[in-house]
């Protein structure tokens, strides 16, 4: 699958790499609040990278604009465990952290007041000719969009997230126990130092991170200006200042609301999380930790954790016929060319051939490798075309986007679709239980081939 949508570049990135994957929005979802936002604790949403490109404007916006207005949006975090080193402070009883280059992926999974309200995630937008529609269109736009770009570009739309990987100097609160002292907590920290430094309350973000397999959040005050702005720095050597400012903010509220309103934490732009802005809950930290930092210990440099992104040696092309070896579904051929209409091959990255009385053969594609294939949408729209007639022509088709190799729920399903393809429920079942095949093919080299296991062959 190629993205081309009009995109503009996020803070802290650059380039034109073009790439999609599966933005799981994982540990996100443990707080114990029972919106459906909320729980949706683990789940996934089909996700496109941000990237740089020539927008040529069709007119220009003014102030002037009727109709001009800012969506806020739902952004979820995640640590990408990589950041250039830093320095610890203790402050009271909690810890502050203040990391350089710290690399985060930002997941824009929709509008925030729908996500918060429904639980409803992504952007809709046809994958082939990239064409959007507000995620706040009316049902029936919606519906007419889709059925328009079926009819012309052969396939319904999709709702996708966007995604950026971000690189920015934070301070980080850690392990807050919840999701609302970890909001609470920053955002009043951000408007006490608007307050006393030079800024305005959006040079430094707010961003609260949940961690895959704990029930505890970090809070993060990042600063979103490539390079760093130094902000964070000042406030740091301003931090009693700030505090005490902070302080006030949260004791007086002009309205004296329960949690947080629009004359203290509360306003437009933070809007996705006003339900975890709580300035009592603020308050009570504040007071407990004082005013004082004490500087402790410099944080050494973390680098890409291999282990944890788990890209082995192995291509994408080795990594997938090595799990479909593990699982005992080796018996494929690579590349073997299939004809179609018109003159056409295809050749399946892996093929099997006439598994039973159900398929003429079974096509695994691995997509979205952008070395070696192309991101334009008239590709796009010929390999759909490939597709749908191996599908309409008793072949099963199965595409993996090759970032998802690496990422065992979404395999699962992969793996659980071309068992049954090949062999059957019964061994969609065996595949589905056990993660054996996803660690022996992670755990494998090129040099070291695992034995075959061909009892099914
Ligand atoms: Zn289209
Ligand atoms: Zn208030």
């Amino acid at each position: 699958m190629k993205e081309h949508m009009a995109r503009s570049r996020p803070p802290g990135t650059g380039g034109n790499r073009r790439s999609t994957g599966t933005a799981a929005i994982d540990g996100l979802g443990k707080a114990a609040a029972p919106t459906r936002a909320e729980s949706v604790g683990v789940s996934s949403i089909f996700g496109v990278q941000v990237c740089d490109v020539d927008a040529p404007h069709q007119s220009y916006i003014s102030d002037d604009e009727d109709y001009r207005f800012q969506l806020p949006v739902a952004v979820f975090g995640q640590d990408q465990g990589r950041h250039s080193g830093g320095k610890a402070y203790e402050w009271g009883a909690a810890t502050l952290h203040l990391k350089h280059g710290l690399h985060m992926r930002l997941v824009n999974v929709g509008a925030a007041s729908q996500v918060r309200s429904t639980g409803e995630m992504g952007y809709p937008v046809c994958m082939v000719c990239g064409q959007s529609r507000s995620p706040m269109s009316a049902p029936k736009e919606l519906d007419a969009f889709n059925e328009h770009h079926i009819e012309r570009c052969g396939r319904p739309i999709q709702k996708i997230a966007v995604y950026a990987e971000v690189v920015a100097d934070a301070l980080v609160l850690p392990d807050c126990a919840s999701k609302e002292a970890a909001y609470s907590v920053m955002e009043a920290l951000r408007q006490g130092a608007a307050g006393v430094l030079d800024m305005e309350i959006s040079d430094l973000q707010v961003q609260v991170l949940g961690k895959p397999g704990s029930d505890k959040f970090d809070g993060l005050l990042y600063d979103p200006m490539p390079g760093g702005s130094g902000l964070l720095e000042q406030l740091l050597e301003h931090w009693s200042a700030v505090v005490k400012h902070t302080l006030a903010l949260v004791e007086d509220c002009p309205s004296a609301c329960d949690t947080s309103c629009i004359d203290c934490l509360q306003n437009f732009r933070n809007s996705f999380y006003h339900e975890h802005l709580n300035r009592h809950v603020a308050l009570e930290h504040l007071t407990s930790w004082g005013d004082a930092l004490t500087p402790g210990h410099v944080i050494p440099a973390v680098l890409p954790d291999d282990s944890q992104t788990k890209k082995p040696g192995n291509s994408p092309e080795q990594q997938l016929v090595a799990m479909l070896k593990a699982a005992g579904l080796s018996n494929f051929e690579t590349e073997r060319p299939i004809k179609l209409s018109g003159g056409v091959v295809t050749r399946p990255d892996v093929y099997f051939h006439a598994p039973n009385e159900q398929f003429d053969g079974v096509c695994v594609y691995l997509d979205g490798m952008s070395e070696h294939l192309h991101g334009n949408a008239q590709t796009a729209a010929q390999d759909r075309q490939i597709r749908d007639e191996l599908l309409n022509t008793d072949y099963e088709v199965v595409a993996i986007q090759y970032q998802e190799l690496y990422d065992k729920i979404v395999m699962r399903t992969h793996m659980r679709r071309i068992a049954k393809a090949v062999v059957g429920k019964a061994k969609a079942k065996e595949v589905g239980a056990t993660d054996a095949w996803f660690e022996e093919a992670a755990g494998q080299s090129p040099q070291a081939p695992a034995a075959d296991s061909s009892a099914d062959a």
